[in-house]
């Protein structure tokens, strides 16, 4: 099949194309339509010819369009499924459920509205708050979940009356350019457009005078880019970047109990997961049980093609990414003890096994950097204060998790956590109702639910006398 870029209503060839790699063969799965600045700013200068008759529209007017889409999408979900394991390598159930997921954040969307707020009425005046749409957003998505990471930024951009421009990573373009064809049958043009790029558009867009918002998700370190970029223009952004959630197991938790759920925290799309566990403290005295735990579930697990039947943990998604992982690992066998996993698999694929990691020091790059990979550090303890100033102790500020038999005693350390999410006694979990958001250099700004929504508008205070 010959994917295609979505660029004002029209389906239209790169003007280079880009290799895809499947991450489980380490070969080509097919070639991507790659465009060049001359066809971004056609898509900018055809989101900005769409965006007035798109705004004027009412809510209950767009929310058709996002529910067709929804439909869309679930009419074809075993094809965006399979498509997603082939480019991102994740276990076929689990892209089928980040398909549904997608739908499912269209659905939530199309329901919302932003109606006025009253901020003040007495017999002299009346105070109102209103929400006007901002323009073309662009929406800049990582390699981790493409799908659902676009529909995040382009649901809820879409729903408040903004045209959109879907920018997926390099490595993962396919179900994003096929969201387009989707969106195409839909859409009015100009409203939902998609470019692929090889990382060489972002700056193109994050700075251009006629691209009013950026919704980015991605690395800490393009993060920054970004916002530097945005600069001239004064333009609005929202930041979701990395993390290294550490995980704080109490004296008091069941290791039985929250071995299994840590061990997927960490490992979930093999740990490719902003809000992955990425580091775990935990008391002296349990940490070989624990460890012990953690290594049986890492020797169990069922690594390989997503494709396959029973693989719960599919492939690194790049090249870039398995490499980095190696040297952790390398790194780590230098100056720690590997438990479990740290052995390349055979074959061409980008497979790393669960790695759990013991008796490493705080300085080590496992546990300073986002490892972003199922290579985890488990770190012992001695004092609580400590362990939570431990965790504390990074640039990142992203989420983190308390382990505890006690809910409300793990809720009292949670409150100690910097970061702008915590768990208790779970873990990865991110309903689409709650926004979600870092603090430090995890990000800035507010994504998912209202909160979420509000940031891809402007504030407009009415304010009337009335006698
Ligand atoms: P990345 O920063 O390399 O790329 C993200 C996107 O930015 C891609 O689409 C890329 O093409 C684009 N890009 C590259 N250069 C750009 C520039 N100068 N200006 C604008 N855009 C540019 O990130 P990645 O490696 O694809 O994703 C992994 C990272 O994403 C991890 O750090 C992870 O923690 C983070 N992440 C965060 C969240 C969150 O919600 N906080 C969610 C998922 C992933």
């Amino acid at each position: 099949m010959a994917y295609r870029l979505l660029i004002d209503g029209e389906l239209v060839e790169g003007a280079a194309q880009l290799d895809v790699i499947n991450p489980a063969t380490g070969r080509s799965l097919t070639a991507a339509p790659r465009a060049d600045a001359a066809q971004a700013e056609q898509a900018i200068a055809a989101g900005k010819r769409a965006f007035p008759a798109w705004s004027k529209l009412t809510f209950a007017d767009r929310r058709v369009y996002l529910e067709k889409l929804a439909d869309a999408i679930e009419a074809q979900v075993d094809t965006l499924a399979r498509l997603l394991t082939q480019e991102q390598g994740k276990p076929i159930r689990q892209a089928t459920g980040e398909v549904l997921g997608t739908a499912k954040a269209f659905r939530y969307y199309a329901e919302q509205v932003l109606e006025p707020r009253i901020l003040r009425e007495t017999a002299q005046e009346r105070i109102i708050e209103q929400r006007y749409p901002l323009g073309v957003v662009a929406a800049i998505a990582p390699w981790n979940f493409p799908l659902l990471m676009i529909a995040l930024k382009v649901a809820p951009a879409l729903i408040t009356g903004n045209c959109v421009i879907a920018k997926p990573a390099p490595t993962t373009p396919l179900t994003t350019l096929l969201l387009g064809e989707l969106a195409a049958e839909i859409f009015p043009a100009g409203v939902f457009q998609t470019l692929v790029d090889q990382n060489d558009l972002g700056s193109l867009l994050s700075s251009h005078p006629d691209i009013a918002f950026v919704s980015f998700t991605g690395s800490t370190a393009t993060g920054k880019k970004v916002l530097s970029s945005t600069a001239d223009t004064l333009k609005r952004f929202t930041l979701e970047l990395g993390g290294n959630d550490a995980a704080i197991v109490l004296d008091d938790a069941d290791i039985a109990k929250v071995a299994p759920r840590l061990f997927h925290g960490a490992t979930a799309n093999s740990g490719q997961v902003c809000v992955a566990i990425k580091r775990v403290y935990a008391p002296r005295s349990m940490i070989d049980a624990l460890c012990d735990a953690l290594g049986q579930l890492a020797r169990d697990a069922a690594v390989g093609d997503g494709l396959e039947q029973g693989v719960t943990i599919g492939p690194i998604q790049n090249k870039a990414q398995f490499e980095k992982l190696l040297g952790y690992i390398a790194e780590a066998r230098e100056e720690g003890t590997i438990v479990a996993g740290g052995e390349p698999v055979e074959g061409d694929g980008y497979f790393i096994r669960p790695t759990i990691v013991r008796d490493l020091p705080d300085d080590a790059r496992l546990v300073r950097e986002e490892q972003f990979g199922p290579v985890l550090p488990v770190l012992a303890y001695d004092d609580l204060d400590d362990a939570i100033a431990r965790a504390n102790d990074s640039e990142y500020g992203l989420g983190g998790s308390i382990w505890s038999g006690d809910v409300e005693r793990g809720i009292a350390v949670a409150s100690r956590i910097e970061s702008g999410n915590v768990f208790v006694n779970r873990s990865v979990d991110l309903p689409l109702d709650i926004p979600f958001g870092g603090a430090k250099h995890s990000g800035i700004g507010r994504q998912q639910a209202v909160e979420g929504m509000e940031d891809f508008t402007q504030a407009r205070i009415v304010n009337a006398a009335l006698a």
